[in-house]
């Protein structure tokens, strides 16, 4: 009888989706199994549109045995992974055990709270759409009791947004809360004044987008001040309670909505395995992306670190999607009998939407900000997103809801707050 190899992918976000890819076209006699907690992939940089209710979350959700369809040696099982043992070569999951001659680590990253006191229990995250969509409740919610409340200073309470963390999704969701709150109550909400509302971005740090240049961190900056939002530098959350912020200058904020944009770490999946040093929680792994005495053990995306030139490679979608694809090869071809290769990162650029027609870019030595960066941001994440979803379709969705204000996305349906990453 033939013997099939049995490869397992835990993760089907960027970089699980494409191992699966690459497994499906160069290993086709393997037996690859792909496990998620969610029946569904979901497009990341475009969860802050369906946290301020610019576009449905559908739109950025694809189900992933639609994606795996023509893949005939795939095959998917929706499970949450509790452990794995590498000396047993086995996945612990929800129902029950897994062996695996190779296995892959795809199970991104997780919101870091940096040890803030209340920040886990007070704050609202946005890593996955469970996160988004309880966000986009609330924030509706806040609004209605708003319009039906007649003291001022509760008022200004509830119309009040505090965003923690001035990188690319701290300052993406300024601009969008700003837009929505403000648009929503010019729309439906006579009885509210547009200028009470508040909004406020606090950093720690000197600048805003630390990753990016700065004078494109400046220009977030200008834009978001010009835009009516509360930019705080140098300033650090200290407490979150049910009453709103601490500020570390001792001033307190009140306000029901914080949302906690400050970072990510990497999703801690075989508890016995050290992190690498100040890599937010990350696998160090080896130039071909195994783990250093595992080398049937693959680490893709947020989950691993790896040095290319001076710095550890940044926690984004490509790098990733490229991870995920070099992951499946390297597997491949030591089914082949030849060694797996180096992985080499393509940098694409990174970019941030300042607004519904603003936003930053660097690509390469190439800065760009304002409406052709909004373009280049456009392009890009739309072309992604369709790739992604393979549907035309969707890019009218996505146009018909982020450009005529689709009222659809701005119904209140009850969901847990607690992220599925808890
Ligand atoms: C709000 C937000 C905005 C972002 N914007 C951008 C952007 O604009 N550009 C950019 O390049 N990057 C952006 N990123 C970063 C990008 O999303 C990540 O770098 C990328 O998703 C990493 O890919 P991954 O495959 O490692 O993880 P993910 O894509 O997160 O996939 C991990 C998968 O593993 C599953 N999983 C997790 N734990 C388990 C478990 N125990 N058992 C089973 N399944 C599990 C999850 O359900 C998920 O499907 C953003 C991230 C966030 C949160």
């Amino acid at each position: 009888m033939e013997q099939h190899v049995n490869v397992v992918i835990i993760g089907g976000g960027f970089a699980g989706v494409q191992a699966a890819k690459a497994l499906a076209r160069r290993a086709p006699a393997a037996r690859v199994l792909l496990l998620d907690r969610n029946n569904y992939h979901t497009f990341t940089p475009l969860l802050y549109q369906v946290a301020t209710a610019a576009i449905q979350p559908e739109d950025i959700a694809y189900p992933i045995r639609s994606i795996l369809r023509r893949m005939r040696n795939v095959a998917f099982r929706l499970t949450e992974v509790s452990d794995v043992d590498l000396e047993r070569r086995t996945v612990q999951t929800d129902d029950g055990s897994i062996s695996y001659d190779y296995v892959i680590f795809a199970a991104g990253s997780t919101t870091n709270f940096f040890g803030t006191d209340g920040a886990q229990d007070h704050s609202f995250g946005l890593k996955d759409l469970s996160e988004a969509i309880a966000l986009r409740n609330h924030l509706l919610g806040t609004v209605e009791r708003a319009a039906a409340e007649a003291d001022v200073a509760k008022r200004s309470r509830l119309l009040t947004v505090v965003i923690v963390g001035g990188g690319p999704t701290g300052v993406e969701m300024a601009g969008a809360v700003t837009e929505l709150v403000r648009l929503m109550i010019r729309h439906d909400y006579p009885m509210l004044d547009p200028a009470e509302v508040q909004v406020l971005l606090v950093e720690a740090g000197p600048r805003l987008l630390g990753g990016f240049q700065p004078k494109l961190g400046d220009a977030a900056l200008r834009y978001l001040r010009r835009n009516g939002v509360d930019v705080r530098l140098g300033q650090a959350v200290k407490v979150v309670d049910e009453s709103g912020v601490s500020l570390s200058t001792g001033e307190s904020i009140e306000t029901p909505t914080v949302v906690w944009a400050a970072g990510v770490e990497a999703r801690g999946l075989v508890p016995g395995l050290t992190p690498a040093p100040h890599a937010n929680n990350r696998l160090a792994v080896l130039p071909t992306l195994q783990l250093e005495g595992h080398p049937q053990v693959y680490v893709a995306g947020d989950m691993a670190a790896l040095r290319q030139g001076n710095a550890l490679l940044p926690m984004l979608a490509p790098v990733g999607m490229q991870q995920g694809r070099c992951a499946g090869e390297n597997v491949a071809e030591q089914l082949a009998g030849r060694a797996p290769k180096p992985f080499r990162y393509v940098d694409r650029g990174v970019m941030a939407t300042l607004g519904r027609s603003n936003a930053v870019a660097q690509i390469g030595p190439v800065t760009l900000s304002g409406f052709i960066a909004w373009l280049a941001w456009l392009g890009l994440h739309i072309v992604d997103l369709v790739g992604f979803r393979n549907r035309a379709l969707v890019l009218v969705n996505w146009i018909w809801d982020y450009f005529f204000l689709t009222s659809g996305a701005r119904v209140i349906i009850a969901a847990d707050k607690k992220s599925d990453s808890d």
